[in-house]
């Protein structure tokens, strides 16, 4: 008789629903993690009176009423809606792209006159059928708003040019006739009030957590203790990376306290120009419509992963899907252990998609 049902590994928001679940049907659970804190990526540190997201801004959007239902649960959500505002060497601009854009970007008052200006730049230059993300963008906003909002950003967020880069990273963000600010086309929009930190620790109520223990260090013991594992961490780990490593974008924060209320008015700035360094700044409070007499900032720097470095976005890639295929051969064929989540599935998951993941699992296994 093993002590408990299942060992959690990784105490993110997909290991913490799975436990939470389990636990509720009557299964023995113990969750682990490596850092001396729950949440994952999510973790957000409270510096100032203000709820700081250390790895990452995180706004949670969703069209599932089922996970908007289940994850409000646990925290209040505000009604924070994500209104990013770009600065391109000083000019600022309305993101995502709508009439807000349009006017300031070319004079232009109607709708029409907008898509008779993008239409105009589209047949310019001369794309039918665009083949990679430069040719996709500027058939969908026109060249002037490629070469100002998009090109210089997006390559410093992937570190490669435009032209060698899948068009389907663009279709992210919305494309809007209308004078509509909200960057996410989700019926449900907000931040946990109290930060994410919290919206962790209330689905990990009562349930048993084990801080700053690494699983692939003690695996001989840990696996002792339980019948099954739920391994939310990187699956290329996992196997000691015999098949090669798997590539991620990581992300540097530069975050500072200012003796100031407000520095930029706005959570989130992106810099779309190519020579700032940084893709954006992220002021904090702003998520919580803080009203602290300081306030903390993080600039945002990306920089291709290397191995002992934070992994963040998954590159979706040939080469990557090819060789996570080669692990995930190896993952089912482990009968004891599910792997989930963002590292577990090397998915670009949004928070909705995880939420959705791990209550699929607890359907099928609790
Ligand atoms: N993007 C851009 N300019 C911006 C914001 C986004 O060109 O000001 C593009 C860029 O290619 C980026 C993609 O849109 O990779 C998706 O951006 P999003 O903000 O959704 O990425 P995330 O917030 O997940 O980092």
């Amino acid at each position: 008789m093993k002590k408990y049902d299942y060992l959690v590994v990784g105490a993110g928001l997909f290991g913490a629903i799975f436990a939470h679940e389990a636990v509720k049907k009557g299964k023995k659970v113990l969750v682990i993690d490596k850092r001396p804190n729950v949440a994952g990526n999510i973790y957000t540190e409270e510096i100032e009176g203000i709820n700081v997201h250390k790895y990452g801004a995180h706004i949670f959007h969703t069209n599932n009423k089922e996970v908007w239902n289940y994850i409000t649960q646990f925290a209040e959500f505000n009604r924070y809606t994500n209104s990013p505002v770009a600065n391109y060497n000083g000019e600022l601009y309305s993101l995502p792209f709508n009439m807000y854009t349009f006017n300031k970007m070319w004079g232009v008052v109607t709708p029409e006159q907008a898509e008779a200006k993008i239409k105009s730049q589209r047949e310019a230059a001369g794309i039918t059928e665009p083949k990679n993300l430069e040719e996709q963008a500027i058939s969908l906003v026109g060249t002037d708003i490629y070469e100002k909002l998009i090109k210089g950003y997006t390559q410093k967020q992937w570190g490669r040019p435009c032209t060698e880069l899948p068009s389907f990273i663009i279709k992210r963000l919305p494309v809007r006739l209308t004078f509509d600010n909200n960057y996410f086309n989700a019926l449900y929009q907000g931040i946990p009030m109290g930060g994410y930190t919290k919206l962790i620790e209330n689905i990990l109520e009562n349930i048993e957590v084990r801080l700053n223990c690494d699983y692939l260090e003690h695996r001989d013991e840990l696996d002792k203790l339980a019948d099954k594992i739920v391994y939310t961490g990187a699956i290329d780990a996992y196997f000691g990376f015999k098949y090669g490593a798997l590539e991620y974008r990581s992300v540097r924060f530069e975050t500072e306290v200012l003796d100031k209320s407000n520095f930029q008015g706005n959570a989130v700035v992106n810099y779309t120009d190519a020579e700032t360094p940084f893709t954006r700044i992220i002021e904090h409070k702003f998520f919580e419509f803080g009203t602290q007499p300081k306030t903390v900032i993080s600039r945002e720097y990306s920089s291709e992963w290397k191995l002992g470095d934070e992994p963040y976005y998954p590159v979706n890639d040939e080469k990557n899907g090819e060789l996570y295929a080669k692990y995930k051969a190896l993952a089912d064929a482990e009968r004891q252990v599910i792997f989930g989540g963002r590292l577990g599935e090397y998915k670009y998951y949004d928070m909705d998609k995880v939420i959705e993941s791990a209550l699929s699992l607890c359907n099928k296994e609790l």
